[in-house]
């Protein structure tokens, strides 16, 4: 299903597409294979002002809505998954800042977003699932807040130069700051190597009493939850749109191969065995677009997504990890060799059972809504 574009949505989701299919999806497998993208893929993705489609207009950006965000996302994911992470973990950190920033923050930092990658960072060693389990602390010196702590696995890590930041205010208080790369005491510490997603550079940032205005605080100090689950749920969403994306590259795949390779006389596309794995692909990939859809529908009518975005992020990785199995077993030889792009694409699909709040938290929390009901 294709919702209703406007024609100023289409002539952006057309541009998306050409994008993705001349400077993305050619690199695929060697992204995944060099560890990073290529060069001038950054440049090109800013050049074409992707990072601003959903800043406001004040600030340079687009000001499209979450729908079209999503969309733009998923048609990313087509081509490369990592290309729409990148995109998710800036669209998402912007976000915060555009929510719960103050107007002199949003001042500062907005107008840059349009041609700067931002990061958001929640987890430490001491604490990924468990928020109250970091160490980071932000204490109050004057009209200045000093932030020290280190924050780890950070999706754009490295790259961005603005990070949102979770710190403790007290003891088992939580509140989140804005710091960026060029303030004295901030530097990067590891990159990961990750075994998918393997584009986005996923890493460290150290910060060493970096002292920060006031106005660095998003919403009310104690808010550092409120703004984290709305990170995580504007998040969700864009994850659905990926996965969406990495399994429509995987039905591409899977059926392109089904309608050339030959069992005795016809294509593997006629066995039954074979028709049930695309048939099941399929089904994954229009239900997870079904729920980022709603859950986007449901954020553009100023109404609460929060169940519907961890829906479409929980059904939508373990679907699309199975889906792209299922795929690599449509190609069976050559789909588990490096030569096709099925293993990369399940292990990318994998990252987002993890990242943006596993799959049990996200189970749990599902749960918790319907019995609250
Ligand atoms: C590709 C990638 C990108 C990432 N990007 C970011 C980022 O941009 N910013 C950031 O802050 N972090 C990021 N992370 C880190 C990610 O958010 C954490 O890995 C995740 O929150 C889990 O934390 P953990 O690894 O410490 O696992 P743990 O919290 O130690 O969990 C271990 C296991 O216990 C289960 N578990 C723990 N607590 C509960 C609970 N209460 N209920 C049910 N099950 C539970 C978990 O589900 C998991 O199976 C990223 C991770 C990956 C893989």
């Amino acid at each position: 299903m294709e919702l209703n574009w406007t024609p100023q949505q289409n002539m952006l989701l057309r541009m998306v597409g050409e994008f993705t299919n001349q400077e993305v999806a050619p690199y695929d497998m060697q992204i995944h294979a060099d560890g990073h993208y290529p060069e001038g893929l950054l440049d090109k993705m800013i050049g074409t002002g992707f990072l601003g489609l959903m800043l406001p207009r004040q600030y340079g950006g687009a000001d499209f809505d979450p729908e079209i965000t999503a969309e733009v996302v998923r048609r990313m994911a087509q081509g490369n998954a990592s290309a729409a992470v990148t995109l998710e973990g800036h669209y998402k950190t912007v976000e915060q800042i555009i929510k719960f920033g103050a107007q002199s923050l949003q001042d500062k930092y907005l107008p840059t977003a349009t041609s700067h990658i931002f990061a958001f960072g929640m987890t430490e060693s001491s604490g990924g699932s468990n928020p109250m389990g970091i160490q980071t602390t932000a204490r109050k010196v004057g009209n200045h807040w000093v932030i020290s702590g280190n924050k780890i696995m950070i999706t754009n890590g490295g790259l961005a130069t603005v990070y949102c930041v979770l710190a403790k205010t007290a003891p088992d208080e939580l509140s989140v700051f804005v710091v960026d790369s060029s303030m004295p005491g901030f530097s990067f510490g590891k990159q990961e190597d990750f075994i998918g997603l393997r584009g986005v550079p996923v890493g460290e940032i150290v910060l060493d009493e970096v002292t920060v205005p006031a106005d660095h605080l998003l919403s009310q100090q104690g808010d550092g939850m409120l703004v984290g689950d709305s990170a995580h749920d504007d998040a969700r969403i864009l994850m659905g749109a990926a996965l969406t994306g990495i399994m429509e590259h995987a039905l591409d795949v899977a059926t392109d191969y089904a309608n050339e390779r030959k069992a005795i006389d016809v294509p593997i596309g006629h066995l039954q065995s074979i028709e049930r794995k695309l048939a099941d692909i399929a089904i994954g990939k229009e239900t997870t677009k079904l729920l980022y859809q709603r859950a986007a529908a449901l954020k553009v009518a100023g109404q609460s997504y929060s169940e519907e975005a961890a829906m479409a992020k929980a059904y939508g990785s373990r679907t699309a990890v199975s889906a792209c199995d299922d795929a690599l077993q449509v190609l069976a030889g050559y789909g588990y060799s490096r030569e096709y792009p099925l293993a990369h694409l399940i292990l990318d699909a994998r990252a987002m059972e993890i990242a943006e709040g596993t799959v049990e938290k996200m189970r749990s929390a599902i749960a918790q809504s319907e019995l609250n009901k």
